[in-house]
């Protein structure tokens, strides 16, 4: 999401009404947090995808499935939350038997893996657009927000960055790649992977979380915000794809990985004194994990290349509010 969308949010939203005790975290964070229980917080998250604006009009149903519930379980994962419960508003511009088969077999197969159940919704008719609510649960105490980073803490990211970004700018014919590698790009873009092992295990190890939605940059931000800190990012140390390395220059890539959304990879920060358990926490979850940079004193990102400070222009993405 865009500065301007925050502000609005900020404007017209943030602490506005009554505000209820149990609330334990509200608006600016990936999820809501709700003390249901003395030792349960409920993570409440809501995403909209819509065509044209969120993926490109001719997204094959089953990506569009697989991806509206993806980004929703990602924001859990920011948390560290066990995910749950579903629900899915379906805006829909006709009844195609053939494209809701797709889409929903693709809604229940995510749903399988992560063991979460569709408990309700809304279906309407109009310019096709899907809004999911998850729900899940964390031991109260045990949350990752964005706002527990120190000066010191290291920042690591899950995955590859800038993946998605490509893929997209390879269906909507911006760039050329191998086929190999497009069809890795572009599977990278429409079937994003929450990492929702990786977030649970990172309970009591990372100091705070997001999940990378909008670019590095921007999300790394979020983190800076909430917790009052600046950042040196190791550009060197970037984890890139074979397929992202071996189609776009060095600099190209850095600023996919920077300033292109979709990743849905999770950033965190873990204190020194945590540095040791963290390979051992997510030695299973089927993904690796960089050091991509430290916490700092003061604000903003610093770029680092080798240890030298240079100097990047990150190009980020707005939605035009035109
Ligand atoms: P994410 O990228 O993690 O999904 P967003 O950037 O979409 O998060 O939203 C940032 C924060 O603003 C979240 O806490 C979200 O719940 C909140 N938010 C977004 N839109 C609204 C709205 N219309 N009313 C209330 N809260 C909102
Ligand atoms: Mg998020």
């Amino acid at each position: 999401m865009a500065s301007r969308e925050f502000a609005l949010i900020d404007s017209y939203f943030k602490g506005k009404g009554h505000q209820r005790k149990d609330v334990v975290l509200g608006i600016g964070d990936d999820c809501a947090l709700l003390a249901v229980s003395d030792n349960t917080l409920l993570a409440v998250t809501t995403d909209t995808l819509v065509a044209g604006v969120h993926f490109p009009e001719n997204t094959p149903a089953r990506a569009i499935g697989h991806k509206a519930v993806a980004v929703n379980l990602s924001d859990l994962a920011a948390m560290g939350a066990e995910a749950a419960w579903l629900s899915l508003a379906l805006t829909l511009p006709e009844a195609d038997e053939a494209w809701l088969a797709e889409f929903s077999a693709a809604v229940v197969e995510v749903c399988d893996y992560y063991g979460v159940t569709l408990v309700g919704g809304d279906t309407t008719r109009g310019p096709l657009s899907i809004t999911i609510t998850a729900q899940g649960k964390i031991p109260t105490g045990k949350q990752l927000t964005r706002g527990g980073a120190k000066p010191g803490d290291w920042l690591f990211v899950t995955g590859t960055l800038g993946d998605a970004a490509l893929g997209l700018a390879l269906v909507q014919g911006r760039e050329q790649a191998s086929s190999d590698n497009r069809e890795y790009l572009i599977n990278r873009l429409h079937y994003p992977t929450p990492r929702l092992a990786a977030g649970h295990s990172l309970r009591g190890i990372a100091s705070a979380a997001i999940d990378i939605s909008d670019g590095l940059a921007a999300d790394l931000g979020h983190i800076l915000k909430a917790s009052h800190c600046g950042a040196n990012l190791f550009m060197e140390r970037l984890p890139l794809s074979k397929a992202l390395s071996g189609t776009v220059s060095q600099e190209a890539a850095w600023q996919l990985a920077l300033a292109g959304g979709d990743d849905y990879e999770l950033l965190f920060t873990v204190p020194e004194a945590q540095k040791g358990a963290l390979d051992t926490a997510l030695a299973h979850c089927g993904v690796k994990h960089n050091c991509i940079g430290q916490l700092r004193g003061g604000e903003g990102i610093s770029f680092l290349d080798h240890g030298q400070t240079i100097e990047l222009d990150v190009h980020g993405y707005e939605h035009s509010w035109s």
